[in-house]
């Protein structure tokens, strides 16, 4: 028996309930982090950055159930990358020794084709809740920020007046949506609001990366997502509204939706402010020049004064 067995058994009953009652939600929180690991909504990168943070969850990840969380990587290979890291089976990220947690980065990388950390990020995702003002803020950096590159995305919705293909977007129809899905042409993509389909061009992404040339993308959510799944050096701000209630007058105040539509808005909205800690800056987009601004600055390297 173990030691700790040992304390749990003389531990007085409503401790042990306690205890029990933690140590299931640990399991709970573990099987959904794996969970979130397998599906791409978090970065095997940032799992191990986490797991240096004592309490979190990701520091009680066992080192194979990481490795298994990998696509293409069964319980054989996890097996064999385990030894050639060495470290052993009954390793967590969190009690991972340095040059053990170096080897173990460097095979990530290596995996998910990240350069070394230390660079800066060639691609910033500019995200956020619906009616936040994403495409106004991206818009405004367009006319005053021309140096800022920034990603055309390809999308299935007609032009809107003052739109220009190739400038705004590659506007396709649902057959060519599907040639550049099929082709792998695209970094990400998504149904947004249900209805039409974005997606942005991988190349030109590729080309700045390898330039080391800054690059903005304004997507919706799912898409940054992606990104972080696929890139999990690319820089993700989520644009906030200055407050909920801010949020949800842009959403609600133009009154042009019944009563079920507002409903059904707000809820998406909460569902999306929620996704903020999966960001790694936040921008309150008080004013648009100011939102704006501040954005450019991250994407220089400079810390933003505020917000
Ligand atoms: P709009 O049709 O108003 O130009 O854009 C609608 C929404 O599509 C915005 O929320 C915008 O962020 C999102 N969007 C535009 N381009 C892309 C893209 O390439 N990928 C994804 N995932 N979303 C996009």
């Amino acid at each position: 028996m173990s030691s700790k067995q040992g304390a749990a058994q003389g531990m007085p009953d409503v401790d042990r309930v306690a205890a029990n009652r933690a140590a299931v939600e640990a399991r709970r929180a573990r099987a959904e982090l794996k969970r979130r690991l397998r599906g791409g909504e978090v970065s095997p990168l940032r799992v191990l950055e986490q797991s240096l943070v004592p309490g979190d969850i990701a520091a009680t990840l066992r080192i194979t159930d990481y490795l298994l969380s990998f696509p293409a990587i069964g319980s054989v290979k996890a097996e064999r990358i385990r030894q050639k890291l060495e470290i052993s089976d009954r390793k967590r990220l969190g009690g991972l020794g340095k040059l053990q947690r170096q080897r173990l980065e460097a095979f990530v990388r290596d995996r998910i084709g990240a350069p070394e950390s230390g660079e800066r990020p060639p691609l910033t995702v500019l995200a956020g809740p619906t009616a936040v003002g994403k495409g106004t803020v991206a818009a405004y950096i367009r006319e005053h920020y021309p140096e800022v590159r920034l990603s055309v995305s390809a999308t299935t919705r007609a032009p809107r007046p003052g739109e220009h293909e190739g400038e705004h977007y590659f506007f396709v129809d649902d057959e060519g949506f599907d040639r550049m899905l099929a082709s792998g042409d695209l970094l990400e993509w998504a149904t947004v609001h249900n209805k039409f389909r974005y997606g942005t061009p991988r190349g030109p992404v590729v080309e700045a990366a390898e330039r080391g040339e800054p690059m903005l993308l304004e997507i919706d959510l799912q898409g940054a997502r992606q990104v972080r799944a696929s890139m999990p050096e690319a820089r993700l701000v989520f644009l906030a509204p200055p407050s909920w209630d801010e949020l949800v007058s842009r959403l609600v105040g133009r009154g042009t939706e019944g009563a079920e539509e507002r409903a059904r808005r707000l809820e998406t909205a909460k569902v999306e402010l929620a996704s903020a800690s999966e960001f790694d800056e936040i921008i309150v987009n008080d004013e648009v020049p100011r939102a704006a601004a501040r954005l450019v600055a991250l994407m220089r390297g400079e810390r933003p004064e505020g917000g």
